[in-house]
C-alpha cells in the first residue's frame, strides 16, 4: 500500500497505457486534421464564477460537483469540461476578429467530484470540438460528423446516436410550462431529486434514472411538439445532412443534456460495450453561451467525448491500440570505461534519431541482456575493454538471436536500416 495513494477517483496513467492513450490522441488529432479544426488548450484553472455562469448555476456540474477554491479576493475552480473555457477564450482573445467561424478542438483533463465507478471518475479527460459563428445546421452535421469519424478511425461501430432538439428559449419557456403542469399534480411520487427539479429546472427531470419517475417521464409531453418554426426547420436540416452522410441517428425525444447553455440541437452517442456509464460522448448547439460569457452574439455547436470511455470500449473490443516503445538499440556494457563509451555512443545514436537505452545501474552483463529482452530491443550491442581496444563490437539481433563482430561505421549502417 502506498503512503500516500491519490484521492479517489484520481487515476494514475502508467507506461504500457500512456502509449494507448497517445495512440488514440493521435488518431483524434488525425480527425481534427481532416476536417481542419485548430487546437486550443485553456488554463485547467478557470474563475469559479466564468464558469457558474457559463455551465449554468442549477447544473448538478455547478451546484454539487466543482473542486474550488480561493487564493485571497481569487475564486478558481478546477474546469469540469472544456466549452466554457473555449468560449472565454473566444471573447478574450477576439477570435471572431480572424474571420469565418472558428473550428476548435481540445483534448485535456477535465475534473467533477462526483461518485467514482467504472467509467465515471473525478479527473478524466475529454476530446472535444466546437465550431463557433456558425448558425448553419451544416455547423452541426460536421460536428457530429467529426466525433463520430473518431470511433469509426479507431474501430468502433457499434455505436447509437441519440438526437433532439431542445429548442430555443421561446420554445423552451412554453415546454416548460407544460412539463411542469404535467408533474405537478403527480409530485408527491416523483423521486426527491425530481421534486427539487420540478422546482428548479423541470427538464432535468427527464434525465431522472430513479426507477419512480420512469412511467411518469415515459408519459411526458416531447419538447419537439413545442419547437417553434425556426427550430422545427433547423432541426430537420441537421436530420436531413446526418442521412446525406449516412449517419445513423435515432430521434430521442426526451434527450435533454446535463449543461444548461444547449439551444436547438443536443446529441448523444451511446456505446453497449461500456456497461452502465454508456456515454461516449455528446454535445449540442449553444448559441446563447459566447454572449453570457460576455461576447457578441455567437451561435456555436460542439462535442465532448470521454477519453476513459473510449478506451474501455476499445479495450471490450479487443481493438489494437498501438505499440508500446521499443529500444532500437541496447548497450550492454562491462566495465567503468565501457559505461562511460556507452553514454557518449548513445548520444551519438540519439541524434541520429535511433532510440537507445544502456544500464546506468553497473548489473552484470546477464541482467542487461535480460533487460534488452524484456524492452525488446531490435539490437544489443557487447561492450567490454576488450572492445574497446579492438574496435570491434559484437552486434546481436534480439529476433533472430545471431550475432555479428562489427565495427563502429558498419553498426550505425545496419542499426540505421
Ligand atoms: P458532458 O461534458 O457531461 O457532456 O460529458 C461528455 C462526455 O464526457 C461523456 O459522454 C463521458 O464520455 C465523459 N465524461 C463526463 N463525465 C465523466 C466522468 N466523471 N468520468 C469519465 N468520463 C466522463
Amino acid at each position: 500500500m502506498a503512503l500516500f495513494p491519490t484521492h479517489t477517483g484520481m487515476v494514475d496513467l502508467l507506461p504500457g497505457e500512456t502509449e494507448k492513450w497517445q495512440y488514440l490522441e493521435s488518431l483524434v488529432r488525425e480527425v481534427a486534421r481532416r476536417y481542419h479544426f485548430k487546437e486550443i488548450r485553456t488554463p485547467i484553472l478557470e474563475p469559479t464564477e466564468m464558469i457558474a455562469r457559463g455551465v449554468g448555476q442549477l447544473t448538478d456540474i455547478v451546484s454539487k460537483e466543482m473542486f474550488a477554491f480561493d487564493r485571497g479576493d481569487d475564486h478558481y475552480v478546477l474546469r469540469p469540461e472544456g466549452t466554457a473555457s473555449v468560449c472565454r477564450a473566444y471573447v478574450q482573445h477576439h477570435l471572431d476578429q480572424r474571420g469565418g467561424a472558428q473550428r476548435l478542438f481540445y483534448i485535456g483533463p477535465m475534473f467533477r467530484a462526483e461518485r467514482p465507478q467504472k467509467g465515471r471518475q473525478r479527473q478524466f479527460h475529454q476530446f472535444g470540438a466546437e465550431i463557433l459563428g456558425s448558425a448553419d445546421p451544416l455547423a452541426d452535421a460536421e460536428i457530429i460528423a467529426f466525433m463520430v469519424e473518431v470511433y469509426r478511425l479507431v474501430g468502433i461501430t457499434n455505436m447509437k446516436l441519440n438526437i433532439n432538439s431542445v429548442g430555443d428559449p421561446e420554445s423552451r419557456q412554453r415546454y416548460r410550462e407544460t412539463l411542469v403542469a404535467y408533474f405537478t399534480p403527480v409530485k408527491d411520487k416523483l423521486s426527491e431529486v425530481s421534486k427539487t427539479r420540478l422546482e428548479v429546472n423541470p427538464m432535468r427531470i427527464l434525465d431522472s434514472k430513479e426507477e419512480e419517475d420512469q412511467a411518469w417521464i415515459a408519459d411526458a409531453p416531447v419538447i419537439t411538439d413545442y419547437l417553434n418554426q425556426e427550430c422545427r426547420d433547423h432541426y430537420e436540416q441537421v436530420k436531413a445532412h446526418l442521412n446525406a452522410l449516412g449517419i445513423a441517428f435515432i430521434e430521442q425525444p426526451r434527450l435533454v443534456r446535463g449543461l444548461d447553455y444547449y439551444t436547438k440541437t443536443a446529441f448523444e452517442l451511446t456505446s453497449p460495450d461500456l456497461g452502465s456509464q454508456d456515454a461516449l460522448g455528446g454535445g449540442g448547439r449553444y448559441d446563447l453561451l459566447v454572449e453570457e460569457l460576455g461576447g457578441a452574439p455567437t451561435p456555436a455547436v460542439g462535442f465532448a467525448s470521454g477519453m476513459e470511455r473510449l478506451m474501455i470500449a476499445c479495450e471490450a473490443l479487443g481493438l489494437p491500440l498501438g505499440e508500446s516503445a521499443k529500444p532500437e538499440v541496447y548497450i550492454a556494457c562491462h566495465g567503468q570505461a565501457a559505461r562511460a563509451w556507452a553514454l557518449s555512443q548513445a548520444d551519438v545514436l540519439r541524434k541520429q534519431g535511433i532510440s537507445c537505452l544502456f544500464d546506468t545501474g553497473g548489473r552484470s552483463m546477464k541482467a542487461q541482456m535480460k533487460e534488452a529482452d524484456r524492452e525488446h530491443a531490435t539490437w544489443c550491442l557487447l561492450v567490454g575493454d576488450t572492445e574497446l581496444t579492438s574496435g570491434h563490437f559484437v552486434l546481436r539481433n534480439m529476433s533472430t538471436s545471431t550475432e555479428e563482430t562489427l565495427d563502429l561505421s558498419a553498426i550505425h549502417e545496419r542499426v540505421r536500416l
